[in-house]
């Protein structure tokens, strides 16, 4: 029953002797059953002493064994602990969702009371919540309303092996508040990675370490590297499907668009195979998926079939799911990457590590011996792989944080108690940008400007963007344009069997500027159908990602009074909303050269995605929102400008020398006139 053709199927070599696989034993438990079988329950009693006897404690356990559900629970049900509020900092937003509507179900509750969860833009959570799930970036902000944390009494910063910047600045300041708050319990909960250092960082905190209970992964390589990693994970999941014994199967992929395209692929090949195979159920998991789709990992595989989850690295340690015998690792991630002498960042298809490649693995022996199938040879493993990964504060902008930190009145950033330092250069620029973006003053310390950009959750630039609309009034469209932004890149739906008509439909949103007035033509047209289901479907919009950016937008005016920014419109005119636009990215410009684009300050070389409205217009000054790495760099969402305005928005940054046109024949036509405004 060969359905493979062979030149299709991939060699993997063993470098184990091959085990025989016991199945999966997924016979239907209670909830109770299901907790007391975990591998934490039987030290319940011994961490819930260890809690009371230590203030700080590391907590360490393989990925599963119940520390992000459980221990929460252990601290609810223990009467003599007299409990205020604990709060659980994950590092992912999906996780926060997924996890606080489970613990909620074990519980018995009804998720947003007793357990709820608040991530961005999204709360939650009432007056009963005890314990609340949230993300480490909105525990970052709680400090901003409760700068001592008075009303916690159990602080948990979970999945701390991710080190994501929000975790490691959380680190430093919770270390200083225990200090002072003696009766703060702090537990540090981390995968089976660099508990030690944790340890240390705390004052030589004790570790709980939580016994793993794991069965052994056989790992295979493939014999030659995988041009196409995609089609490789494939032609893996049909390969298990149709030779290898009962058991879910989960892939490794870097993002939405990827897992998207596998899930369709997948789908495609099974509907042609038709009833020669076994029933395949494929499901994708990424942040942006809404949480309807993402409950449905978890439900059980029906008899005879098997599921394949598609994942982004959300569940190498975020997630568990239950009955992976079978991983697919081809190897990768995104991840920021950003260089701090131009200041430039972007999302970067990345090798991972070792210890990520290690995790993954790990998901296939959870319930039985499993199987890891790497797309990558074993030289590559040991060659090209790093140890482990860099913890982002390295390799990121800190403009956020540093804002952040600046409004908790912590002005002297070098001597941060920082577990990893970051880069001397990094916290510099975040400097100068705040200082360029109006946030500090040549003294570094905080403006009004940027005590308000505190306020709003959201980068450095975005907010600056929206503050910014108040002074050109057209507040409501940046409003939108910001909304719209971070629902970034899931507005357009092109499925593969209609991208004719899904061009087409993009096409008709065109509008005269760049790709941010689209944006906000899109949304003005589905204000106008009645927020109607029906005009996103016959416009190849998704709906789930309009509601998303409707909601963020509510969110985002409901903040507006307390920053004191009216909200009004400009009416039919797109320089005002452009110029708002400008005077917070005006970092991201770039001028047309020869072929593609070089970014004014560092002569970078970027062009424009070939998705935008911009891509055969080639105007000669644009602003892009952000940068990504494929084949090459491309700038997604520009918009065109005049560079005039850079003059206008950020005097103390550019100088009218850097924005003269030394090649032009023609200069912009509207150039002369702005600086005749500028007198
Ligand atoms: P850890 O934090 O140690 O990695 P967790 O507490 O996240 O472990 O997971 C413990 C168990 O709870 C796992 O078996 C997992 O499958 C289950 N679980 C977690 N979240 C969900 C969910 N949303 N739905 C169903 N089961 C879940
Ligand atoms: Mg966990």
């Amino acid at each position: 029953q060969l359905i493979l053709e062979e030149e299709e199927m991939i060699d993997f070599v063993s470098t184990q002797e091959e085990p025989t696989l016991s199945q999966a034993d997924l016979k239907k438990q209670s909830i109770q059953e299901v907790r007391r079988s975990l591998p934490i329950f039987p030290f319940r009693e011994d961490l819930l002493r260890a809690i009371t006897q230590h203030q700080i404690l590391v907590i360490e356990g393989e990925t599963g064994s119940g520390k992000t559900t459980q221990i929460p629970q252990y601290l609810m049900e223990d009467v003599s602990l007299k409990l205020l509020l604990i709060r659980s900092g994950l590092p992912r937003r999906v996780a926060a969702m997924s996890v606080a509507a489970r613990v909620a179900e074990e519980t018995g509750v009804k998720l947003g009371n007793e357990v709820g969860y608040s991530i961005r833009f999204e709360d939650c959570t009432s007056e009963r919540t005890v314990l609340k799930y949230m993300t480490d970036g909105m525990l970052l902000r709680e400090f901003l309303t409760e700068p001592d944390l008075a009303s916690y009494s159990v602080v948990i910063i979970d999945e701390a092996h991710e080190r994501t910047l929000h975790t490691d600045i959380l680190f430093g300041l919770i270390k200083d508040i225990a200090r002072f708050r003696s009766d703060l319990k702090v537990l540090v909960a981390s995968a089976t990675l660099d508990t030690e250092r944790f340890s240390c960082f705390f004052d030589d905190a004790p570790v709980f370490r939580i016994p793993g209970r794991r069965f052994p992964v056989d790992i295979f390589y493939t014999k030659a590297p995988e041009a196409d990693y995609l089609e490789a994970c494939v032609v893996s999941v049909l390969q298990i499907h149709v030779t290898q014994a009962p058991g879910d199967c989960l892939v490794f992929l870097t993002g939405q668009e990827e897992i998207e395209a596998c899930c369709e692929m997948l789908q495609e090949r099974c509907r042609r195979l038709g009833s020669k195979i076994a029933e395949l159920v494929v499901l994708p998991i990424y942040a942006n998926l809404p949480s309807d789709m993402q409950a449905k990992i978890f439900s059980p595989t029906p008899p005879g079939a098997r599921k394949v989850v598609v994942a982004t690295n959300i569940a190498e340690t975020s997630l568990t799911i239950d009955g992976i015998i079978y991983v697919i690792d081809p190897g990768f991630c995104k991840q920021k990457s950003y260089n701090a002498r131009t200041g430039m960042e972007s999302l970067i298809v990345t090798p991972c590590s070792r210890a990520s490649a290690n995790q993954r693995a790990g998901r296939a022996g959870r319930v039985a011996a499993g199987k890891c199938f790497r797309l990558y040879t074993a030289w590559a493993f040991k060659h090209e792989m790093e140890e482990t990964t860099i913890p982002e504060i390295q390799r990121t902008n800190l403009g956020n944080v540093v804002l952040l930190l600046k409004s908790l009145g912590i002005n002297d950033l070098i001597h941060f108690d920082f577990m990893d330092p970051p880069p001397h250069e990094t916290l510099v620029l975040a400097l100068e940008q705040l200082y360029a973006l109006g946030a500090l003053n040549h003294l570094g310390e905080l403006t009004k400007m940027g005590r308000r950009m505190a306020e709003l959750p959201v980068d450095p630039m975005l907010s600056k963007m929206i503050l910014a609309s108040e002074q050109y009034k057209c507040s409501e469209e940046v409003l939108t344009i910001a909304a719209m932004l971070s629902v970034n890149n899931s507005i357009f739906y092109r499925p593969k069997d209609k991208v004719v008509h899904a061009d087409n439909a993009r096409m008709n949103f065109t509008v005269p500027g760049g790709d941010h007035l689209v944006l906000l033509n899109v949304y003005n047209q589905w204000v106008e159908s009645g927020f109607s289901t029906q005009w996103c479907y016959e416009n190849f919009i998704q709906f789930r990602s309009m509601r998303r950016a409707r909601d963020v937008r509510d969110q985002l005016e409901g903040l507006m009074e307390r920053i004191e920014v009216e909200v009004v419109s400009s009416l039919e005119d797109s320089v005002p909303i452009r110029k708002a636009i400008t005077a917070g990215y005006f970092y991201h410009t770039a001028r047309l050269s020869k072929g593609g684009y070089k970014t004014v300050k560092h002569q970078q070389t970027v062009y424009v995605h070939p998705n935008s409205s911009l891509f055969e217009e080639q105007p000669r000054w644009l602003i892009y929102h952000e940068l990504v790495f494929t084949t090459k760099e491309f700038m997604r969402q520009v918009i065109e400008i005049d560079s005039g305005w850079l003059l206008e928005v950020a005097p103390h940054y550019y100088k009218s020398k850097e924005l003269e046109d030394s090649s032009s024949k023609k200069m912009p036509r509207k150039q002369g006139k702005t600086k005749d405004e500028l007198g």
